[in-house]
C-alpha cells in the first residue's frame, strides 16, 4: 500500500488556522502561535535539501527487516536555513505566548547552535536529553521551550528527506508503532474517512503511514490488543491504547465526517484526551 503525504503549504496552514480558532476559540492562543511555526517550516521546505540517498533495494530491504530509512543523527542539517528557520520560529513562540519568550537573541547566538555545535545539540534534543546550562534559560521551563523550539526548527529537514526518500514506496511490509523515515514516534493519528485505515503522522518528519487497528502497533511481538477512550459527547476522537504495554495515541475518527483536518492542530485542540490518558496511567507513545 502506498500512503501520500501532502504538506499543507503556506496558505493552506493559514486557512487551517483559521477554520479552528473560529470552531475551538477556547484555543485560538495555541492554534495561532503553533500556526505561525508551521508557516514557517512550510516556507522553509522550499529552501532545504535533503543530502541522503538510497537506492530503491536498499530502502526496501530496510522496511522488511524493521528499519527506518534514515538514522536522524546522519543527517547532515544546513546551518544558514536552520539558523534563518531557527530565529523565525523563536519570534513565533516570543509573540504567541503570553508573556513572551525573552531569550531569543541569547538562544540565536548560542554556541550550541552554531555549525559547530548543531548536530550534538540536535541528538540531545532528538534523544529527549536536557540541555546544558546555559546562562539566560536555567529553569527546566526555559529548556523544554528551547527545546521544542529546536525539535520544530529540525522537522523541516526531515520532512524533506521523507518526501523524497519515502516516495510513492509500497509500506504494507512496515506496520510498527514508529516512524518508517525516521523512526521517531507518533504525534497523534487518524481514521482516513475514504475506508478508515489507521494512518499515524509522524512527530518529527510528519510523514504518514498505516499500521493495523486490530493489533498494538506498539508491544514487540505485538500480541497486545486495542481499546479505546473518549470524551462524552465527542466519539469521533479518542485515545487508542494497548491493554497490555499501556502505550497510547490519539486518533481522530473521519470515517463518517467529510471535514478536512490539519493533525497538528488536532493534536493542539485534543489536550483534554491526553489528561484523560494519563489519569488512566497510559503513557504518550513509546520510541523504540
Ligand atoms: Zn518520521
Ligand atoms: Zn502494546
Amino acid at each position: 500500500m502506498i500512503i501520500e503525504t501532502v504538506d499543507p503549504g503556506v496558505e493552506g496552514v493559514g486557512e487551517a488556522v483559521k477554520e479552528y480558532v473560529e470552531k475551538y476559540p477556547d484555543f485560538a492562543q495555541p492554534l495561532r502561535m503553533y500556526g505561525s511555526i508551521m508557516e514557517a517550516q512550510q516556507a522553509a521546505l522550499a529552501d532545504v535539501t535533503c543530502q541522503l540517498q538510497l537506492p530503491a533495494e536498499e530502502k526496501e530491504k530496510r522496511l522488511m527487516n524493521g528499519e527506518p530509512l534514515l538514522d536522524p543523527r546522519d543527517l547532515e542539517i544546513e546551518p544558514v536555513a536552520f539558523t534563518d528557520l531557527l530565529t523565525k520560529i523563536c519570534r513565533a513562540v516570543d509573540e504567541g505566548t503570553p508573556g513572551g519568550f525573552s531569550h531569543c537573541d541569547d538562544l540565536i547566538s548560542w554556541d550550541g547552535l552554531k555549525p559547530g555545535g548543531i548536530a550534538e545539540t540536535r541528538d540531545r534534543v532528538l534523544s529527549g536529553e536536557s540541555l546544558p546550562e546555559v546562562d539566560g534559560w536555567e529553569n527546566e521551563g526555559d529548556k523544554k521551550i528551547v527545546s521544542n523550539i529546536i525539535w520544530e526548527t529540525l522537522t523541516p529537514f526531515y520532512r524533506k528527506c521523507g518526501s523524497i526518500l519515502f516516495d510513492k514506496m509500497e509500506q504494507s511490509p512496515w506496520q510498527k508503532g514508529f516512524c518508517p523515515v525516521c523512526g521517531s514516534a507518533p504525534l497523534i493519528g487518524m481514521f482516513r474517512s475514504e475506508d478508515g485505515l489507521w494512518l499515524l503522522e509522524c512527530s518529527l518528519c510528519h510523514t504518514l503511514w498505516n499500521v493495523q487497528r486490530a493489533r498494538c502497533p506498539f508491544c514487540e511481538g505485538s500480541s497486545g490488543s486495542l481499546e479505546y477512550i473518549y470524551i462524552e459527547g465527542d466519539p469521533g476522537r479518542r485515545v487508542q491504547y494497548c491493554e497490555s504495554c499501556k502505550a497510547y495515541v490519539k486518533t481522530v475518527d473521519l470515517r463518517e465526517s467529510q471535514r478536512e483536518v490539519l493533525l497538528p492542530l488536532e493534536d493542539i485542540v485534543t489536550v483534554e484526551l491526553d489528561v484523560a490518558a494519563s489519569r488512566e496511567g497510559l503513557k504518550a507513545t513509546r520510541l523504540p
